[in-house]
């Protein structure tokens, strides 16, 4: 398994394949003035899987598909098939806000994906509008179910905490726990890329010790839940007699940096050092210069010992130029 000059082990490779979306949330991804990527600077299945290769052939095991709204590519299911048929990868999770689930969920599943983790902030229709923008709960939960019957488990749910939009709204979302054997995830916000989007998850930060709080409150202690993966970075626990877990990921009041897996390869083929960094190394050039595998995985492992310590968010520091939706959480 490759390690990075830090000491830390860094199996698990995160993949957005688009920077499209057909939501807006209001932290990541802004109404007006967006610039996409050109469709030619995509990498392609064909060149993903073969990054993949090149990344399980120096020790990656675990890939997420991730986006902008990765259910948006046309060739989403030949890029799970690709990913999850190489020797070495055992677990390939997708990250999505569900709409377009009900239609992609099964052949998902046969493509070989393992997991899905899905985004919606809160049970309240109107502040789901005021929040994600574009879409409905309906859609969501549609989204949600078709999951759940394609098969996949747990079904985890990330939820974004924004004050003034749903801080209250937690409570519900952990009651949901209860009775189904779901992983119900509060993320707190993180600014990115400077821009608008950054601005609100600066004012509307809830840290996630007051969440806990709220939650313990109106529904009973919060046990802990032994991590079965230690860089798993969500701190998961459990409501009384409660079938799921509710995790709360910290990055900001309680940074994770010290236990990080983690590489990151943005839709237009640059390895992403650290979610909150603007470091980068360039795979894409290699790619289409018609690099080996084992040029591939030099790459790789080059940027895994290039990846910085740790984010410095309380300095102030964080990306200038890429934004949420351009990297994939
Ligand atoms: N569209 C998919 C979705 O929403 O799950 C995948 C991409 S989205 C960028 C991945 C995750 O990032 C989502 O769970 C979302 O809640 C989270 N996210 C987006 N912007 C964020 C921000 N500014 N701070 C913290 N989490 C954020
Ligand atoms: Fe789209 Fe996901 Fe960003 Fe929301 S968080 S705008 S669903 S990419």
């Amino acid at each position: 398994m490759p390690k990075d000059s830090h000491g830390r082990d860094i199996n698990y490779l995160r993949i957005s394949v688009t920077d499209h979306c057909n939501l807006r949330c209001v932290y990541c991804m802004p109404l007006t003035r967006l610039t996409f990527s050109p469709h030619e600077d995509l990498l392609t299945a064909s060149e993903i899987a073969k990054v993949t290769r090149a990344a399980a052939q120096v020790g990656f095991r675990k890939i997420r598909i991730t986006g902008g709204e990765p259910t948006l590519r046309n060739d989403l299911l030949e890029i799970v098939s690709g990913v999850a048929s190489v020797d070495g990868i055992e677990d390939v999770s997708l990250t999505t806000n569900a709409i377009l689930l009900p239609k992609l969920a099964v052949p998902l599943r046969g493509a070989g994906l393992s997991r899905v983790n899905i985004h919606v902030d809160t049970l309240e229709a109107e502040n789901l509008k005021r929040l994600m923008r574009f879409g409905t709960l309906e859609q969501i939960q549609a989204g949600i179910d078709a999951a759940h019957e394609a098969g996949f488990r747990p079904i985890k749910i990330n939820a974004v905490v924004a004050r003034d939009y749903n801080e209250e709204d937690v409570v519900a979302m952990a009651r949901l726990t209860i009775e189904r054997d779901w992983h119900v995830r509060f993320i707190e916000l993180m600014p990115l890329g400077g821009g608008e989007c950054a601005g609100v998850a600066l004012s509307q930060y809830v840290p996630n010790p007051e969440t806990f709080a709220r939650i313990e409150s109106e529904l009973g202690m919060l046990e802990p839940v032994v991590a079965a993966d230690p860089a798993d970075e969500s701190r998961n626990y459990r409501l009384p007699n409660a079938r799921g877990v509710v995790g709360f990921i910290s990055p900001v009041s309680d940074p994770y940096c010290g236990n990080c897996n983690r590489m990151r390869l943005t839709s237009d083929g640059k390895l992403h050092l650290c979610l909150l960094n603007d470091d980068e190394v360039n795979v894409k050039e290699a790619l289409r210069s018609g690099a080996s595998e084992d040029a591939i995985s030099a790459i790789l492992l080059k940027a895994v010992s290039a990846k910085p310590v740790g984010h410095r968010l309380e300095d102030g520091v964080s990306t200038e130029h890429r934004q949420m939706f351009q990297i994939g959480g």
